[in-house]
């Protein structure tokens, strides 16, 4: 493992301390490993060794996924960026180091197209104007970009020309969509939304499967560690070719389609996101998949109902959100007794309260830890984790 030895200098990015989203830009690359690792092995030196954490060559400009906010100022200038860690304010950010670069520009190029179309920014107080977010979709693999316009009211004048305006500037855009989203709300995106141009998402490839991602579809936002981390994962349940595999908490689908082009007899995954329920059956179908299906709803039902059916998977994947897994889809975990389960893991606390009820519930036991860094520069660290029963 080669890892980078620059380092972000504190301060060296001018908005480090306002930004608040690279926690550990102060450290160089080896000591933000080095920080990650301890925090892996301080919440689970108890189940067991902790593999080295798996770093990246180039820790730059890796996330595939951008989006911004947009305000107009005081002075009436519009500006475009991040909110501030925890907070509702925006800080202006034009070009970052963890962020695709053209992600970055087409933004920028976004918010000087804006007064040309007299086009406003939309104001959260007054609920008047017009954009409120860009979103920035990027198959690494694919160069296929989808860019998200996301306009607080529904009129958007001049939209065909304003499209074209931009493709002019950026012809790697394959997709443009607007959304609506008039609510007070934390979330980017609203209910509705409708393509401008292009097929409506971008396709993506991950270990040799190819991916739709939607608009409002999970995808992990470093592909190239994503690799690394399926790879782990696969790795870990030892598929020989006929096992019934679960993928829960699945996005798009692609743990339980990697598993199945590793040879798993057949494959159910459930998910909650309807529109990435969707994606999901379109990529089993993309890969030429056949024994694969896919469920919408929540985790804890679907493993509680295979359960009570007496169903019997060999392996069951599990890559919760940052809150964890729940206690209802744990007890029905072990109820239904998989030969192995894997734990993928973006927050090692819940990862260890999960462990905790796993191990002091049943027979299985912790086999393997593996952290990777999947999110240089900040403070989050994913891990993936065997276990198996017994012995
Ligand atoms: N395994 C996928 C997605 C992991 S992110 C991948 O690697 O890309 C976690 C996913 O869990 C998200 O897609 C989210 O929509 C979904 N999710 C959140 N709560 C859920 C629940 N209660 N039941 C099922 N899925 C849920």
């Amino acid at each position: 493992m080669s890892q980078s030895k620059i380092n972000i200098q504190n301060g060296s990015c001018p908005v480090y301390k306002k930004c608040g989203g690279c926690q550990l830009q102060n450290l160089s690359y080896e000591e933000q490993l080095r920080f990650k690792q301890n925090t892996v092995v301080r919440l689970l030196k108890s189940f067991g060794r902790v593999e080295p954490i798996i770093g990246m060559d180039d820790p730059y400009h890796y996330r595939n996924k951008v989006q911004a906010a947009f305000f107009t100022d005081r002075k009436g200038k519009i500006k475009s960026g991040v909110y501030q860690s925890g907070t509702h304010r925006i800080v202006s950010v034009d070009d970052c180091r963890i962020e695709d670069k053209l992600a970055d520009r087409i933004i920028v190029a976004v918010r000087k197209l804006l007064p040309s179309f007299r086009l406003t920014t939309f104001n959260e107080d007054t609920h008047k104007g017009f954009l409120r977010h860009v979103l920035v979709k990027r198959g690494f693999a694919t160069g296929e970009v989808m860019v998200v316009l996301v306009t607080g009211t529904p009129v958007f004048p001049s939209k065909n020309n304003f499209v074209k305006a931009l493709r002019e500037q950026f012809p790697e855009i394959t997709t443009v969509i607007r959304n609506i989203n008039p609510y007070n709300t934390n979330l980017v995106l609203g209910e509705r939304q409708n393509v401008l141009f292009g097929k409506g998402y971008i396709e993506d490839i991950l270990c040799g499967c190819r991916f739709r991602i939607s608009p409002k579809s999970f995808y992990q936002i470093n592909p190239v560690q994503t690799e690394v981390l399926y790879g782990k994962a696969i790795e870990f349940a030892g598929l020989r070719g006929s096992e019934t595999v679960l993928d829960t908490y699945c996005g798009i689908g692609t743990i339980g389609i990697i598993a199945a082009k590793h040879g798993a007899g057949q494959v159910l995954g459930v998910e909650l996101n309807g529109e990435a329920v969707r994606d999901a059956i379109q990529n089993a179908k993309a890969n030429a998949l056949k024994n694969i299906r896919f469920f919408k709803g929540d985790a804890g039902d679907f493993v509680q109902a295979a359960a009570d059916e007496k169903e019997k998977p060999d392996v069951v994947f599990m890559d919760p959100p940052r809150a964890g897994s729940t206690e209802k889809f744990l007890s029905a975990l072990i109820k239904m007794n998989p030969k192995t389960v894997v734990y993928v893991s973006c927050n090692p606390e819940t990862l260890a309260r999960d462990l905790d009820y796993l191990t002091n519930h049943s027979r299985y036991k912790v086999r393997k830890i593996q952290p990777v860094d999947m999110f240089p520069h900040t403070k989050h660290v994913e891990t993936v984790v065997l276990m198996s029963r017994g012995g």
